[in-house]
């Protein structure tokens, strides 16, 4: 049995089960409160806050975990990332209030108080920026801190910067970008965890979730194309290894080509094979792409 330590609740859970679900590995919980669950075949989640997760994996109470790269560069535990999974995006922020007048790290003051629930990511960020500077650990929101006198500058999690900008705090530089990872202890990333069928379930686990994260980037795009134009075609459809291309019975001029193509630039793909005469152009998703 492969234990995989996943986020309870917050913004990481619900994109987690997504990814899960789309890879095949449905949550079979047996209640709402459940704290583990079975994932199919040697897969069972265990339900535990984010930032727990780095100690569990860590500590062995779980075989993988998926949580943010903050928590597990907080953390300090010695953890191999198998896998970026792009999601839970935001970054770890140093911001001071408006009224402060710090635009810049070389402005803030010896001695100046910090507010944070990253105490070991925010002294070391400090630390190499020379500055001198003395932590206020906190566990909650440290937006209210400076307002309150305890503190003169905050390190906290940013996402859209409106918590920021409502309580009249200034974003003065960036420290970490985090998304959410797939992570498992160093010693069983270089081979030293000594039970092949745990290893073999993790690889089992990374090339699903993995598969499904290629595919979320990708097209499939069909399009009937002058078979006079192919050269030109196989320039807008580079596919992974260029388009196929396929005979239609009665297709006079026309050829089929079918491609993977990246989503983001669709758009563009879909004008230039237009332009290029291509009709019937069909569009799909893909579930999973195999590395
Ligand atoms: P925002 O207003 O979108 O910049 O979000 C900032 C607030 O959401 C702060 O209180 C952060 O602690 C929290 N936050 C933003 N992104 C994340 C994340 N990926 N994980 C946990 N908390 C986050």
């Amino acid at each position: 049995m492969l234990r995989i330590a996943l986020p309870n609740k917050g913004r990481l859970a619900e994109d987690t089960r997504a990814l899960f679900n789309d890879a095949g590995l449905e949550v079979r919980a047996t209640g709402e409160r459940a704290l583990t669950a079975s994932l199919g075949g040697e897969f069972q989640a265990l339900f535990v806050r984010a930032g727990d997760i780095p100690e569990f994996v860590a500590d062995g109470a779980a075989d993988a975990g998926i949580t943010g790269l903050d928590l597990i560069q907080e953390s300090g535990r010695d953890l191999a990332e198998l896998l970026d999974l792009g999601f839970g995006r935001c970054r770890l922020a140093v911001a001071a209030s408006e009224e402060a007048g710090v635009e810049r790290v070389d402005q803030i003051t010896v001695g100046a108080r910090v507010a944070t629930s990253f105490p070991r990511l925010a002294a070391r960020y400090f630390a190499e920026q020379g500055r001198e500077i003395e932590i206020v650990p906190i566990t909650g929101a440290a937006e209210i801190a400076p307002h309150i006198g305890i503190a003169d500058l905050i390190v906290d999690l940013v996402s859209t910067g409106s918590t920021l900008r409502v309580n009249g705090l200034r974003e003065v530089a960036t420290i970490l970008e985090s998304t959410a990872r797939l992570v498992v202890p160093r010693r069983v990333a270089e081979g030293a965890g000594g039970d092949d069928r745990k290893a073999r379930a993790l690889q089992e686990l990374t090339a699903a979730l993995g598969s499904v994260l290629r595919a979320r980037g990708k097209r499939y795009v069909m399009a009937n194309v002058p078979r006079t134009e192919l050269e030109a075609v196989k320039r807008v459809l580079p596919g992974l290894n260029g388009p196929t291309v396929i005979d239609i019975l009665n297709g006079g001029q026309h050829v089929a080509v079918h491609a993977v193509c990246d989503a983001a630039t669709i758009y563009r793909t879909i004008a230039d094979l237009k332009a290029l005469g291509a009709q019937g152009i069909l569009v799909t998703r893909i579930e999973r792409l195999m590395a």
